[in-house]
């Protein structure tokens, strides 16, 4: 089925009209579906939350009236309407993070063929769950699973690179370092301690006696 058929929403017959294909690049669409996945509904700031909603309504490429557009339209003002399709875009995008297998059941929808015009047209109405669950599972295809991972470090779920292992820069940067202070104990507690007499010494004058403050929790152990 092509992108333009798949979540179309039931409209009333007047309204019917053939919608172009969804105006988004796989770039654009692969992005908004890891954002749906890793959101926070909790800690959205309102006008956040009002570009959210949005940015669903894109992702589905939703015209006119319909079931999804009504869900949408409601989750504007109530949050826990839009819950169980982030819930669902999570499920799906972490599935592939993990490299595991999942299952989603979706509940029963409307298909209506309508051939009665210049090109057949396939209209489906589902609720705004399984409309994220369709397209959300047509889009993690295997370009797209490839480019999904969680990080090693921080255990987020990001969109990178093929082969990526960490979120971002400040991860693979903490990790790198990590590694080193694990390999070279002995050059970093001796880095720490001259580290540690610099700052008294500029202080307190180069002549102050600095003691030795003892390991601290964050050093590697013996
Ligand atoms: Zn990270």
């Amino acid at each position: 089925m092509a992108i333009e058929k798949r979540v179309r929403d039931r409209t009333p017959a007047k309204a019917l009209t053939p919608t172009p294909p969804r105006q988004l690049s796989e770039k654009e669409a692969l992005n908004m579906l890891v954002r749906f996945a890793t959101v926070d509904l909790d800690k959205v700031r309102p006008g956040e939350y009002l570009d959210l909603v949005d940015d669903v309504r894109r992702y589905l490429n939703v015209e006119g009236p319909g079931r999804v557009a009504d869900a949408l339209k409601r989750a504007e003002t109530d949050r826990q309407e839009l819950r169980a399709a982030i819930d669902v875009a999570r499920g799906l995008v972490e599935t592939i993070a993990d490299r595991r297998s999942g299952e989603w059941q979706h509940k029963a929808g409307m298909i209506r063929v309508d051939a009665s015009g210049a090109r057949p047209v396939t209209y489906q109405s589902v609720s705004l769950e399984d409309a994220i669950l369709m397209v959300g599972a047509d889009d993690l295809d295997e370009a797209a699973t490839e480019r999904i991972g969680r990080c090693r470090r921080c255990k987020q779920v990001f969109l990178g690179q093929k082969g990526q292992m960490f979120c971002g820069r400040k991860c693979a940067n903490a990790e790198t370092a990590r590694r080193y202070r694990e390999k070279h104990p002995a050059r970093r507690r001796a880095q720490a301690k001259r580290y540690y007499k610099g700052k008294i010494q500029k202080k307190h004058g180069p002549n102050v006696k600095v003691e030795n403050r003892g390991a601290r929790s964050t050093d590697t152990p013996e």
